[in-house]
């Protein structure tokens, strides 16, 4: 039997930032190396869906203009549906952006308040200074049952709280996540994840992009599923070398102090 997946992306048009496109190329390549039929549609305004048919949703990040473009159309048009989606379990990743519209609301620096469709518990406000940088996170590990690391890249004005119904994805070892506060980065509700985490992400961490597809196959196969392991050598190198430059160990440490040294002779 050939699996099937069909994977929504949300306004691909006006959220998709730092390359956020690239994690349906990831989800649909790491599918096609594992004989996995997997379908990409597109769900821009104006479009209807029907979300009990999806197996994996995306939302990718956007500029405070772009959300501000789509927002209305998120949440009246597909707000109560996909809304019960998330409740009943739609497999989902939400970047930046996308996170922020998932929550109740986005207050802009500027005033501008964004509503949400609340399928997550938080909120956002944004502040004067952006949270920009390179990010490693330690993943929770009771969220896919194993403890792993992301690296990523975030570049948000919104400061994302969290409630009482959501869980963090992970804590921040370098850079802000949610909101410079807390520590905390991401928030998990069911399947669903909202993160900060740009870079893109999934290409960069193919531990996450195949938990979301392991979870999305479960849900329409059942249990039988076990996902077929793929040679990630390169891309977990690339990611332990990121790691690595970022907590600054290893060469990478000598490689600073030396130029520490040169800069300071
Ligand atoms: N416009 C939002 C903010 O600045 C989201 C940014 C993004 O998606 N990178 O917080």
């Amino acid at each position: 039997m050939t699996w099937q997946l069909r994977l929504a992306h949300l306004y691909p048009d006006h959220m998709n930032i730092y390359g956020d496109r690239g994690n349906i190329i990831a989800l649909q390549q790491r599918c096609r190396w594992r004989g996995i039929a997997c379908e990409v549609i597109p769900v821009g305004p104006g479009a209807t869906i029907d979300w009990s048919d999806i197996d994996i949703a995306f939302f990718g990040g956007g500029q405070d203009s772009g959300q501000a473009l789509i927002a209305e159309d998120f949440v009246e048009r597909q707000g109560p549906a996909l809304r019960a989606a998330i409740d009943a379990g739609l497999v989902m990743l939400a970047i930046c952006g996308g996170y922020q519209l998932l929550g109740h609301y986005f207050l802009t620096h500027a005033g501008q308040r964004l509503p949400g469709i609340g399928a997550l518990d938080v909120y956002t406000v944004g502040g004067k200074e952006r949270l920009i940088g390179n990010v490693v996170v330690d993943v929770n590990p009771d969220i896919s049952g194993a403890a792993f690391r992301l690296v990523g890249f975030e570049n948000h004005s919104g400061r994302t709280y969290l409630g009482a119904s959501v869980r963090p994805l992970g804590r921040v070892l370098v850079g802000h996540g949610n909101n410079g506060e807390d520590g905390t980065e991401g928030a998990v509700y069911r399947n669903t994840i909202g993160c900060y985490l740009h870079g893109s992400l999934l290409p960069k961490n193919p531990q996450l992009a195949d938990h979301l597809i392991a979870m999305a196959l479960r849900r329409r196969y059942g249990n039988v599923v076990r996902l077929a392991p793929l040679n990630d050598a390169l891309e977990l190198k690339a990611q332990q070398t990121m790691v690595e430059r970022m907590l600054g160990k290893g060469r990478w440490r000598a490689s600073r102090r030396k130029i520490n040294q040169a800069l300071n002779a």
